[in-house]
């Protein structure tokens, strides 16, 4: 194992331990419970599990500088703003991102964007991302539900490969 993967699993470790009461709180969620909350209150557990989702794949290492925890505060970062909604939830539209870098990239896009371009495949890959970014069409409660349901799924299988969650109590 090389000094930057045993520096991440490292940060993996002391993460999970620091995020189990959040991840247990997730995995106790009733979904069905979602639907008379409305959906400010879906939206906010789909940023939460998503948020979830996307540092665990990328092992909190940031895309931008590869630093990771404690050096840096692993956040979650949307290439494209939050504020469109189709892409808002899109696994190939976020990355592990530290909060030093996220804030340069208010600024700075393009600095995040060549790396994005690197791993999805080119410019056109980029804008293609943008058109369904930019698209208008509103997702249902359903869709939100199911959305929520599937990457807990996945959360739920990740942290199981990670060694983290036995099975029987994911
Ligand atoms: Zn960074």
């Amino acid at each position: 194992m090389n000094r930057s993967n045993s520096k991440s699993s490292d940060a993996v470790e002391k993460l999970l331990v620091k995020y189990t009461p959040d991840l247990k709180r997730i995995f106790r969620y009733d979904a069905e419970a979602f639907y008379p909350k409305g959906h400010e209150y879906i939206r906010d557990r789909l940023d939460e599990i998503f948020s979830f989702e996307i540092r665990i794949r990328d092992r909190f290492v940031c895309v931008v500088c590869k630093r990771t925890y404690p050096e840096v505060l692993p956040g979650c970062g949307h290439l494209i703003t939050r504020n469109c909604y189709p892409t808002r939830w899109a696994e190939d539209n976020a990355h592990c991102q530290c909060s030093g870098c996220n804030l340069i990239h208010e600024d700075r896009p393009d600095i995040y964007r060549r790396i994005w371009e690197t791993l999805h495949g080119g410019h056109e890959a980029y804008e293609a991302l943008v058109t369904r970014a930019y698209a208008t069409r509103k997702m249902t409660m359903d869709e939100k539900v199911n959305l929520f349901i599937g990457y807990r799924e996945k959360l739920k299988a990740e942290l199981v490969t990670l060694g983290y969650y036995k099975k029987e109590n994911a």
